[in-house]
């Protein structure tokens, strides 16, 4: 845990979330400012900072998030109409949160990828 990190303390509970999913491994909460009708958030419970900083050792964790956001988007019946997953990751991409995270968005037609 970094005691700077925003999802961090959403992790620990220190920061409150809408909770979607939690494992030993992931945790999926609501995005507290959704850009579509369905955006959810899935992270590692442990700290990665990078998508660009994480090893071969976190292979299976990121496969993990990417079938917890599958599972999610089923869920919530938009799995058939379809969905996107996200990680921005560095400056151009406007990431602000430096604790890996996808997102999940769906619930309407999307627009093209910028
Ligand atoms: P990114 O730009 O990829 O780093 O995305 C960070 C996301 O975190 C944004 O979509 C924010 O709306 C979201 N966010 C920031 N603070 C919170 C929070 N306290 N709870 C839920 N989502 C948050
Ligand atoms: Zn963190």
């Amino acid at each position: 845990m970094d005691p700077d990190c925003l999802f961090c303390k959403i992790v620990s509970g220190d920061i409150p979330s809408t909770g979607v999913y939690r494992d030993d491994r992931v945790m999926a909460f609501e995005d507290i400012n959704p850009v579509a009708p369905q955006h959810v958030l899935v992270i590692p419970v442990q700290h990665v900072t990078f998508l660009s900083t994480a090893d071969e050792s976190q292979e299976a964790l990121i496969g993990h998030m990417a079938l917890t956001a599958d599972r999610i988007a089923a869920e919530r019946h938009i799995q058939d109409s379809g969905f996107r997953l996200t990680i921005n990751q560095g400056r151009d991409s406007g990431q602000e949160v430096d604790h890996l995270h996808m997102h999940v968005t769906g619930g309407r037609k999307l627009g093209p990828i910028a």
